[in-house]
This record gives structure tokens, sequence and C-alpha cells, in this order.
């Protein structure tokens, strides 16, 4: 028995990974995305999965990520996606993990750190096609030419990120294409032509991008059941996947206050009657967003109890009045469905004016993890 807990469908996500698959056909790898320990699922079960239903990559931010996969046993090819600082080298070498160079001097310098080992090194390029975060930004002639010097690097893969794949009011990502597009042409007429061209990450895939799939697509998102809200006039969904993680606490005490009564820290909120009050054992620090306080809800068999006060730290008071059931030790659902009502990711963000990743990411240390 836990006071807050994720439960985490392995199969749900083993699902969506199939669902990836379908939409981008055999011809193409899914490289799924685990980094921040695969958006709060637990990177190393999520990874066993994916490995026991065929996936060949995974890809990760940093080289600790990568660490802790490799050590946990996980043989599939892992993308370190993050950039690296000199110190991570070594262990990108010994773990066998394959980084991303962001520029033109750190491939130099990751050649010579190849040529000091005596080994050859696999890696994958990216280019900032517009994104500006990294990536080169170089002519492109000039990174051919310098893709062309390296004697100790195998450039496997050629990548790049799109900033708004899932914005069709903008043509940034036609832009986007077409400047990657230029350069795998540039590459390619000096005899350059890396085998994994990516470019996507879940927004390609859902809403079925096709010239942006390139033989490999990066997504996130999609495995763990969502998709990037759309802008402008969006093409229908190609993907259909669910969420897979739910969310749960309990209420700790229940108590009636008269009309009049001040719920949480600064009184945001006073009772226009009386009032039967929840008190949950979730917070901020469990990840709850403080933006929820007098805006959120939590489902209670079945039915939606709105938040009250403030969101603190440890707990949240939530209104149950006129709500059958609720009794101290029960679980209310903090995201996910109970019965037939829905209050997930995409919903917590529209209340806390986020995006869903932060609420998925958000989930805090001090909540269990329980595996179906
Ligand atoms: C996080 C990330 C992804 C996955 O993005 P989703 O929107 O979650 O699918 C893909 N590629 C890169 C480079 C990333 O940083």
């Amino acid at each position: 028995m836990y006071r807050i807990w994720v439960e985490i469908s392995l199969d749900r996500i083993a699902a969506n990974y199939h669902a990836v698959r379908q939409v981008v056909g055999p011809g193409v790898l899914v490289a799924p995305v685990l980094k921040a320990d695969a958006y709060r699922h637990g990177s190393v079960e999520v990874a066993h999965r994916l490995q026991e239903e065929g996936a060949q990559w995974v890809a990760v931010s940093n080289a600790e990520e990568g660490v802790v996969l490799r050590e946990s046993g996980i043989r599939m090819r892992i993308l370190v996606m993050g950039d690296f600082l000199p110190y991570e080298r070594d262990a990108l070498a010994e773990y066998m993990l394959t980084p991303v160079v962001h520029s033109l001097d750190r491939l130099r310098a990751l050649d010579g750190f190849a040529a000091s080992l005596g080994r050859k090194l696999t890696c994958h390029v990216k280019i900032d096609t517009g994104m500006g975060r990294l990536g080169i930004r170089a002519a492109h002639e000039a990174t051919a030419e310098a893709v062309l010097a390296v004697r100790h690097l195998s450039v496997e893969g050629l990548m790049t990120h799109f900033a708004s794949a899932s914005d069709f009011s903008t043509n940034q990502t036609a832009n986007q294409l077409e400047d990657f597009e230029a350069v795998a042409r540039v590459l390619t007429a000096v005899g350059l032509q890396p085998p994994l061209q990516h470019l996507g990450s879940s927004a390609v895939v859902s809403y079925g991008m096709q010239r942006a799939f390139g033989t490999m697509v990066r997504p996130g998102l999609a495995i763990y059941g969502y998709v990037a809200p759309s802008k402008g006039d969006a093409p229908p969904l190609s993907l259909q996947v669910e969420p897979a993680l739910t969310w749960k606490s309990r209420l700790v005490e229940i108590k009636e206050v008269p009309p009049g009564a001040q719920v949480g820290y600064g009184a945001t909120w006073t009772a226009g009657r009386r009032t039967r009050l929840g008190v949950v054992a979730a917070g901020y620090a469990d990840g709850i967003p403080h933006a929820v306080s007098n805006r959120g809800c939590v489902l209670v068999g079945g039915r939606r109890a709105p938040v009250i006060g403030a969101v603190s730290m440890d707990l949240i008071t939530v209104d149950l009045t006129g709500l059958p059931g609720g009794n101290v030790g029960e679980e209310v659902t903090l995201l996910g469905r109970s019965g037939t009502v829905k209050w997930d990711a995409d919903d917590i963000a529209a209340a806390a004016g986020t995006i869903n990743y932060t609420v998925l990411c958000g989930i805090g240390n001090r909540v269990k993890r329980v595996y179906s």
C-alpha cells in the first residue's frame, strides 16, 4: 500500500510502440526516446520491454542515462542526443553508446579521441536546420568536408530536429526539411550516405508526415500514449495511442466545514456552503503543478472532485460535497481514468497553463511505481 504511486502498463507501451511501427512501415526504424527516465515511466523497465518487443534502438539525452540502461542489461543501440562534454567521452566509448555530434569542432575532437583510444567510434551528426539549439550550423560544403576528413569515426547517422512539427500554420517544418535534404544531397555528392537519416519525433508520426520519416524516427511522447496538440490546419491523426500511466493517491482526511471557512495557504478559497473537504496525499513535491490551485481536479469513484485552495508541498484539498463515497484511505486518481471520466496529462496541462510533457516529467521521486 502506498500513499502516492503511478501504475504503468508496459503492455500499453508495447502497443503504442507497435502502433508507431505500423504507421512508419517496415522500412523505417523506430528509436523510442527514453530520456528523463522515460518521461517518468521508468527507463529501465520500459527499455527492457521494448527490447523484448524487438526494438533495435532507443534514444536518451545524456551519457549517464545511457550508462544506466547498459548496466541494466540493455543490448539495443543507444543514441545519446543531448550533446556531451569531454569528460563524458570515456563513458560513451566504454558503454558502447552512440553520441550525436553537434559541431564541426566537436567532430574533429571526437575523431582525435577515437584515435587516442586506437578504436573506431560510431556517431551521428546533427544539423541545425532551424531549431537554433543543438546542431551544426555551417555551410553544407564545410560539413561535408569535415565528415570526409575524419579517420577514426564512422558517421552512421545524419539527423535534425523540428521546432514546430505539430504547428501547421507555419512553413518552418517544410523549410527545415528542405535544408536537411539539401545537406544530405551535398554529402551524397561527395560519396557520404549515412544509412540512418532521422528527423522526426512523435508529431511527425502522429500526423503521418511521411516525407520526414527518413530511415528512422524518434518518438517519445507517442510511446507514452500522448499526441502533441496541433495548431493550424492539421491533417487527420495517423496514429492511435493511449496513455500508459495512471497516477494515484489516497484521501488521508475528510471533514465538513461551514460556509465562510477558508482553505489552504493564502486562504485563496472560501466555502460558499457547508463543504465536505477531502485532503489528498499529493502536493507539488510529488509533481502536482502549483498552477492547478483552485483549477484542477482529482477523480474519486468515477467523479471529478475540484481542487480547492492552493496546492501545498505534500497535500491538496478537494471538494467532495455531493459525491458518493469518499472514505479515509480511499484511492483517488490524480491523472488517468476513473469509471467513464478522464483527467489526463492534457487536462492537467490545460488547467495549469503548461504542456503535457511537463506534467509527465514533473512526477516526483517520492511517487512509487507499480508495473502491470
Ligand atoms: C525529446 C526528443 C525527441 C522526442 O520528442 P517527442 O515529442 O517526445 O516525441 C526526439 N528527438 C529529440 C532530439 C529530442 O530531444
